[in-house]
Protein backbone atom coordinates (compact mmCIF):
# COMPACT_ATOMS: atom_id res chain seq x y z
CA UNK A 1 0.00 0.00 0.00
CA UNK A 2 1.50 3.46 -0.67
CA UNK A 3 1.91 5.50 2.05
CA UNK A 4 -0.51 8.47 1.62
CA UNK A 5 -2.94 5.56 1.56
CA UNK A 6 -1.92 3.90 4.60
CA UNK A 7 -2.00 6.93 6.47
CA UNK A 8 -5.63 7.81 5.61
CA UNK A 9 -6.75 4.29 6.74
CA UNK A 10 -4.84 4.64 9.98
CA UNK A 11 -6.43 8.20 9.99
CA UNK A 12 -10.03 7.19 9.71
CA UNK A 13 -9.68 3.98 11.73
CA UNK A 14 -8.69 6.18 14.46
CA UNK A 15 -11.84 8.68 13.71
CA UNK A 16 -13.71 5.84 13.96
CA UNK A 17 -12.05 4.03 16.93
CA UNK A 18 -12.36 7.42 18.88
CA UNK A 19 -16.21 8.26 18.02
CA UNK A 20 -17.67 4.59 18.83
CA UNK A 21 -15.87 5.39 22.07
CA UNK A 22 -17.23 7.90 22.60
CA UNK A 23 -20.29 6.27 21.94
CA UNK A 24 -21.19 8.19 18.56
CA UNK A 25 -21.78 7.19 15.26
CA UNK A 26 -18.37 7.44 13.51
CA UNK A 27 -20.15 8.70 10.55
CA UNK A 28 -21.15 12.05 12.24
CA UNK A 29 -17.34 13.17 12.14
CA UNK A 30 -15.61 14.15 8.65
CA UNK A 31 -12.00 14.58 7.98
CA UNK A 32 -10.34 17.69 6.11
CA UNK A 33 -6.82 16.88 5.02
CA UNK A 34 -4.68 19.91 6.03
CA UNK A 35 -2.63 20.05 2.91
CA UNK A 36 -0.53 23.29 3.82
CA UNK A 37 3.46 23.20 2.78
CA UNK A 38 2.13 19.89 0.54
CA UNK A 39 2.01 20.13 -3.21
CA UNK A 40 -0.73 19.88 -5.51
CA UNK A 41 0.09 16.35 -6.28
CA UNK A 42 -0.08 15.22 -2.66
CA UNK A 43 -3.99 16.84 -3.14
CA UNK A 44 -4.53 14.70 -6.22
CA UNK A 45 -3.08 11.87 -4.69
CA UNK A 46 -5.85 12.30 -1.49
CA UNK A 47 -8.12 12.59 -3.71
CA UNK A 48 -7.46 9.66 -5.79
CA UNK A 49 -7.66 8.00 -2.72
CA UNK A 50 -11.62 9.38 -1.96
CA UNK A 51 -10.79 12.50 0.29
CA UNK A 52 -12.89 15.01 -0.79
CA UNK A 53 -12.42 17.84 1.72
CA UNK A 54 -9.13 19.98 1.80
CA UNK A 55 -7.86 22.71 4.10
CA UNK A 56 -5.24 25.73 3.68
CA UNK A 57 -4.35 28.51 6.20
CA UNK A 58 -3.14 31.08 3.67
CA UNK A 59 -5.69 32.15 0.56
CA UNK A 60 -2.52 32.08 -2.06
CA UNK A 61 -1.74 28.86 -1.04
CA UNK A 62 -5.19 27.70 -1.02
CA UNK A 63 -6.04 29.50 -4.57
CA UNK A 64 -2.81 27.90 -6.49
CA UNK A 65 -3.65 24.32 -5.29
CA UNK A 66 -7.41 24.43 -6.25
CA UNK A 67 -6.55 25.84 -9.85
CA UNK A 68 -4.43 23.08 -10.12
CA UNK A 69 -6.87 20.42 -8.94
CA UNK A 70 -9.02 21.84 -11.09
CA UNK A 71 -7.33 22.05 -14.37
CA UNK A 72 -6.00 18.51 -13.69
CA UNK A 73 -8.18 16.17 -11.58
CA UNK A 74 -7.30 12.56 -10.83
CA UNK A 75 -8.98 10.65 -13.29
CA UNK A 76 -12.84 9.48 -12.10
CA UNK A 77 -12.86 12.48 -9.97
CA UNK A 78 -15.12 15.41 -10.63
CA UNK A 79 -12.71 18.47 -9.05
CA UNK A 80 -16.26 20.52 -8.44
CA UNK A 81 -16.84 17.67 -5.90
CA UNK A 82 -14.02 19.22 -4.24
CA UNK A 83 -14.46 21.39 -0.92
CA UNK A 84 -11.92 23.85 0.17
CA UNK A 85 -11.61 25.54 3.72
CA UNK A 86 -9.38 27.58 5.27
CA UNK A 87 -8.79 27.56 8.70
CA UNK A 88 -5.66 29.85 8.61
CA UNK A 89 -6.15 33.62 10.09
CA UNK A 90 -7.22 36.01 7.61
CA UNK A 91 -6.80 39.46 6.91
CA UNK A 92 -9.84 41.52 6.01
CA UNK A 93 -8.14 42.72 2.71
CA UNK A 94 -8.32 38.56 1.84
CA UNK A 95 -11.91 38.44 1.74
CA UNK A 96 -13.34 38.77 -1.06
CA UNK A 97 -10.53 36.53 -2.76
CA UNK A 98 -11.47 33.78 -0.30
CA UNK A 99 -15.20 34.37 -1.27
CA UNK A 100 -14.58 33.62 -4.87
CA UNK A 101 -12.68 30.87 -4.44
CA UNK A 102 -16.03 29.26 -2.11
CA UNK A 103 -13.89 28.52 0.86
CA UNK A 104 -15.19 27.61 3.81
CA UNK A 105 -13.47 30.22 6.64
CA UNK A 106 -12.78 28.53 9.72
CA UNK A 107 -11.38 31.09 11.27
CA UNK A 108 -13.82 34.13 11.89
CA UNK A 109 -12.66 35.79 15.11
CA UNK A 110 -13.84 39.54 15.03
CA UNK A 111 -17.03 41.28 13.69
CA UNK A 112 -15.24 43.34 11.24
CA UNK A 113 -13.88 40.53 9.44
CA UNK A 114 -17.10 39.01 9.18
CA UNK A 115 -18.43 42.15 8.07
CA UNK A 116 -15.95 42.10 5.03
CA UNK A 117 -16.60 38.26 4.02
CA UNK A 118 -20.53 39.61 4.69
CA UNK A 119 -19.91 42.12 1.96
CA UNK A 120 -17.74 40.14 -0.24
CA UNK A 121 -20.55 37.81 -0.36
CA UNK A 122 -23.25 40.01 -1.56
CA UNK A 123 -21.27 41.21 -3.90
CA UNK A 124 -20.47 37.98 -5.62
CA UNK A 125 -24.14 36.75 -4.73
CA UNK A 126 -22.54 33.94 -3.14
CA UNK A 127 -23.62 32.58 0.73
CA UNK A 128 -20.37 31.68 2.59
CA UNK A 129 -20.08 28.87 5.03
CA UNK A 130 -17.69 30.32 8.21
CA UNK A 131 -17.05 29.14 11.98
CA UNK A 132 -16.41 31.25 14.76
CA UNK A 133 -12.91 30.78 15.96
CA UNK A 134 -12.43 30.21 19.60
CA UNK A 135 -9.41 31.32 21.73
CA UNK A 136 -8.97 28.34 24.12
CA UNK A 137 -5.76 30.13 25.82
CA UNK A 138 -2.15 28.88 26.10
CA UNK A 139 0.94 30.53 24.19
CA UNK A 140 0.85 32.35 21.08
CA UNK A 141 1.58 30.65 17.92
CA UNK A 142 5.05 31.52 15.70
CA UNK A 143 3.70 34.75 14.12
CA UNK A 144 2.71 35.64 18.26
CA UNK A 145 -0.89 35.57 16.97
CA UNK A 146 -3.04 32.41 18.51
CA UNK A 147 -6.41 33.57 16.61
CA UNK A 148 -9.90 33.27 18.15
CA UNK A 149 -12.46 35.09 20.50
CA UNK A 150 -12.69 34.40 23.86
CA UNK A 151 -14.88 32.30 24.96
CA UNK A 152 -16.95 34.67 26.37
CA UNK A 153 -16.99 36.74 23.40
CA UNK A 154 -18.35 33.87 21.09
CA UNK A 155 -22.26 34.56 21.66
CA UNK A 156 -21.98 38.05 20.40
CA UNK A 157 -19.77 37.30 17.51
CA UNK A 158 -22.29 34.57 16.81
CA UNK A 159 -25.07 36.66 16.60
CA UNK A 160 -23.31 39.07 14.20
CA UNK A 161 -22.09 36.33 11.52
CA UNK A 162 -25.81 34.72 11.70
CA UNK A 163 -27.64 38.02 11.31
CA UNK A 164 -25.56 39.12 7.97
CA UNK A 165 -26.87 38.59 4.95
CA UNK A 166 -24.01 36.63 2.91
CA UNK A 167 -22.86 34.30 5.79
CA UNK A 168 -24.04 31.05 7.15
CA UNK A 169 -22.77 30.00 10.45
CA UNK A 170 -22.13 26.90 10.18
CA UNK A 171 -20.52 26.38 13.98
CA UNK A 172 -17.13 26.81 15.80
CA UNK A 173 -13.62 25.78 15.17
CA UNK A 174 -10.46 25.70 17.82
CA UNK A 175 -7.48 24.68 18.22
CA UNK A 176 -5.87 23.12 21.87
CA UNK A 177 -3.62 25.33 23.93
CA UNK A 178 0.00 23.68 23.71
CA UNK A 179 1.53 21.94 25.50
CA UNK A 180 -1.61 20.93 27.73
CA UNK A 181 -3.90 18.02 27.74
CA UNK A 182 -6.42 19.01 25.46
CA UNK A 183 -9.57 17.14 27.11
CA UNK A 184 -10.66 19.98 29.47
CA UNK A 185 -9.78 22.98 26.83
CA UNK A 186 -11.87 20.93 24.65
CA UNK A 187 -14.60 20.40 27.20
CA UNK A 188 -14.81 24.37 27.35
CA UNK A 189 -15.21 24.48 23.79
CA UNK A 190 -18.44 22.25 24.16
CA UNK A 191 -19.70 24.30 26.64
CA UNK A 192 -19.73 27.62 24.23
CA UNK A 193 -20.51 25.34 21.50
CA UNK A 194 -23.73 24.06 23.34
CA UNK A 195 -24.45 27.77 24.32
CA UNK A 196 -24.04 28.89 20.81
CA UNK A 197 -26.14 25.60 19.60
CA UNK A 198 -28.97 27.01 22.14
CA UNK A 199 -29.52 30.56 19.92
CA UNK A 200 -29.11 29.36 16.76
CA UNK A 201 -29.73 25.36 16.15
CA UNK A 202 -28.59 25.42 12.85
CA UNK A 203 -25.12 25.73 13.76
CA UNK A 204 -23.82 22.19 14.57
CA UNK A 205 -20.28 21.49 13.85
CA UNK A 206 -17.62 21.95 16.03
CA UNK A 207 -13.84 21.84 14.04
CA UNK A 208 -11.50 20.36 16.29
CA UNK A 209 -8.74 18.03 16.70
CA UNK A 210 -5.88 17.77 14.58
CA UNK A 211 -2.98 14.98 14.00
CA UNK A 212 -1.96 14.60 17.87
CA UNK A 213 -5.07 15.56 19.64
CA UNK A 214 -8.72 13.85 17.18
CA UNK A 215 -9.71 11.48 20.04
CA UNK A 216 -9.81 14.25 22.42
CA UNK A 217 -11.63 16.23 19.99
CA UNK A 218 -14.40 13.87 18.84
CA UNK A 219 -14.75 12.49 22.76
CA UNK A 220 -15.70 16.00 23.47
CA UNK A 221 -18.12 16.41 20.47
CA UNK A 222 -16.06 17.25 17.48
CA UNK A 223 -17.72 17.08 14.09
CA UNK A 224 -14.72 18.04 11.77
CA UNK A 225 -11.14 17.27 12.38
CA UNK A 226 -8.48 18.71 11.01
CA UNK A 227 -5.16 16.76 10.16
CA UNK A 228 -2.26 17.31 8.59
CA UNK A 229 0.96 15.76 9.77
CA UNK A 230 -0.55 12.53 10.00
CA UNK A 231 -1.88 12.30 6.35
CA UNK A 232 0.53 13.90 4.42
CA UNK A 233 3.95 13.60 6.85
CA UNK A 234 6.27 16.35 8.64
CA UNK A 235 5.86 19.50 7.34
CA UNK A 236 9.67 20.33 8.05
CA UNK A 237 9.87 17.43 5.09
CA UNK A 238 8.07 19.25 3.14
CA UNK A 239 9.84 22.48 2.86
CA UNK A 240 13.01 20.75 2.57
CA UNK A 241 11.59 19.00 -0.53
CA UNK A 242 11.38 22.89 -1.85
CA UNK A 243 14.90 23.20 -1.44
C1 LIG B 1 -1.84 22.99 10.47
C2 LIG B 1 -3.18 23.02 11.09
C3 LIG B 1 -3.87 21.83 11.36
C4 LIG B 1 -3.27 20.44 11.14
O1 LIG B 1 -2.29 20.18 12.11
P1 LIG B 1 -1.54 18.77 12.22
O2 LIG B 1 -0.99 18.77 13.59
O3 LIG B 1 -0.49 18.77 11.16
O4 LIG B 1 -2.54 17.70 12.00
C5 LIG B 1 -5.15 21.93 11.89
N1 LIG B 1 -5.72 23.13 12.16
C6 LIG B 1 -5.08 24.28 11.91
C7 LIG B 1 -5.76 25.56 12.22
C8 LIG B 1 -3.80 24.27 11.37
O5 LIG B 1 -3.18 25.43 11.15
Amino acid sequence: MDRLEENLRAVRARIADAARAAGRDPGGVRLLAVSKTWPAEDVRAMAALGQREFAENRVQELAGKAADLMADPPPGVDPGELVWHLVGQLQRNKAAAAVRLGAVVHSVDRAPLALALARAAQTEQRVLDVYVQVDLGGPPGRDGARGGVPPAEVPALADTVAGSEGLRLQGLMAVAPRGEDPAPAFARLAAVAARVRADHPDARELSAGMSADLEAAVTAGATVVRVGTALFGSRALASDRDE
